[in-house]
């Protein structure tokens, strides 16, 4: 079974085995500061009216105010929420942006709502949990499912119930109500330039095979990037199905396809795959972009990558972390290598509250400079601590953390 929350303090406890912390530190970090569960009603266009479950666990401010997103999927339930909310705390302090760590969500599948059911419920998860966050105190912003456009209702829902003007309490908005350049891409951009250092250090070859589990906001802008600076993407997946083309996916053009056809099965020049196939498939690098509990003790032994690059949160069990180090098959954790989306989110916050519109020229210098040191970090400090790099990861980020408490 496995719990995302066990999970995340599972790693925990073997990142204090390699480093061991103060265990009174160790133990606040067990249990979130708050975690909150909402019921929210919603009016469906059918006029009945339907109750969702939602919730925001906020789980560390040591470094900052709280900081994630808010996820919209039929699984999601609590132990989610509080593994992703202690890894944002995780991922902002490996950043080193003065962020604390929070995640929010609705346990449903909004492929199934009307636009205004959609929005309803937004706005009404915002009702609920205004007194709770602003700038200062806990800013959500996209996840799973979860757009520009919602962040937009959910930021004017927020303004219209305090008077809050700055637009500051949620970022990944669109640019019109003070989202930042590249906020888009940054997840996928600030995972290319992770991937850029450890090409690098690993000595892969100058244009990599490529397999992408994902095809949302992140694996999407990512693969598009990847295929950018020569690399194949042979293979890729999206909710209902997998593709495999060896000689290279045009990017740009399965994007069209997905538009008119809904799902990327039947591309042109493509077969179909399973999921579970495409994990295991030989290549250079494999970059699970979707959901947790992807690489597994299933199927550990049976990956064929000389990487793995976590784009989604949480892809890999510590199991099989374990498999994969003893293969010698390094994981880049989700901690660094998908920070990039919360370091924008921050700039973005930042431009809210000094009143500035910053090109995006100048959003990726400043999050490719972060992205180049932590990874050169990390993979360094793993050379000293003579372990993988999430617990090297957790190890720099727990320091961190510390110091801001102390
Ligand atoms: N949901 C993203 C993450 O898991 C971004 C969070 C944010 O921008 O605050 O890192």
């Amino acid at each position: 079974m496995n719990n995302p929350f066990q999970n995340a303090l599972s790693q925990l406890a073997r990142a204090n085995k390699v480093k061991p912390f103060n265990p009174e530190f160790m133990s606040r970090l067990h249990q979130p500061n708050r975690e909150v569960h909402i019921s929210i009603p919603v009016k469906m266009d059918d006029g009945t009216l339907k109750i969702f479950e939602g919730y925001r666990v906020q789980y560390n401010n040591a470094r900052g105010p709280y900081k994630g997103g808010i996820r919209y999927h039929q699984d999601t339930e609590i132990n989610e929420v509080k593994a992703l909310a202690f890894w944002m705390a995780l991922k902002c302090a490996v950043a080193n942006i003065p962020m604390g760590g929070g995640k929010g969500g609705i346990t449903v599948d909004p492929k199934e709502l009307t636009k205004t059911e959609l929005e309803n419920l937004s706005r009404g998860w915002v009702k609920l949990m205004a007194p709770l966050i602003g700038p200062e105190v806990d800013v959500p912003a996209p996840d799973v499912n979860t757009t520009p456009e919602i962040m937009g209702w959910m930021v004017d829902e927020y303004s219209k119930i305090t008077g809050d003007k700055t637009n500051a309490t949620f970022t990944g908005k669109p640019i019109s109500v003070g989202g930042s350049e590249g906020r888009g891409p940054a997840t996928g951009l600030g995972g290319f330039y992770t991937f850029k250092v450890m090409q690098e250090k690993l000595s892969l070859p100058e244009s990599c095979d490529i397999v992408i589990q994902g095809f949302g906001n992140v694996g999407g802008n990512a693969a598009e990037i990847l295929a950018n600076d020569g690399h194949k993407i042979i293979a890729l997946s999206d909710s209902k199905g997998a593709i495999i083309k060896e000689d290279g996916i045009d990017i740009v053009a399965l994007n069209e396809y997905k538009k008119v056809n809904k799902r990327i099965g039947g591309f042109p020049g493509s077969r179909e795959i399973t999921n579970a196939e495409l994990l295991v498939l030989p290549c250079d690098v494999l970059i699970p972009s979707a959901l947790e509990n992807q690489i597994t003790e299933e199927n550990a032994n049976n990956i064929q990558a000389k990487l793995v690059m976590e784009l989604a949160n949480g892809p890999t069990t510590p199991e099989a972390d374990d498999i994969l180090y003893s293969r010698g098959i390094p994981v880049i954790p989700d901690i660094l290598a998908n920070a990039g989306g919360v370091t924008v989110s921050t700039f973005e916050w930042e431009q809210n509250l000094i009143g500035e519109h910053w090109t995006e020229a100048d959003v990726f210098a400043k999050l490719k400079k972060i992205m180049d040191q932590e990874t050169n970090l990390i993979y360094n400090r793993s050379k000293e601590l003579n372990t993988d790099l999430r617990r090297t990861a957790f190890i720099v980020a727990l320091e961190r953390i510390e110091q801001a408490i102390k």
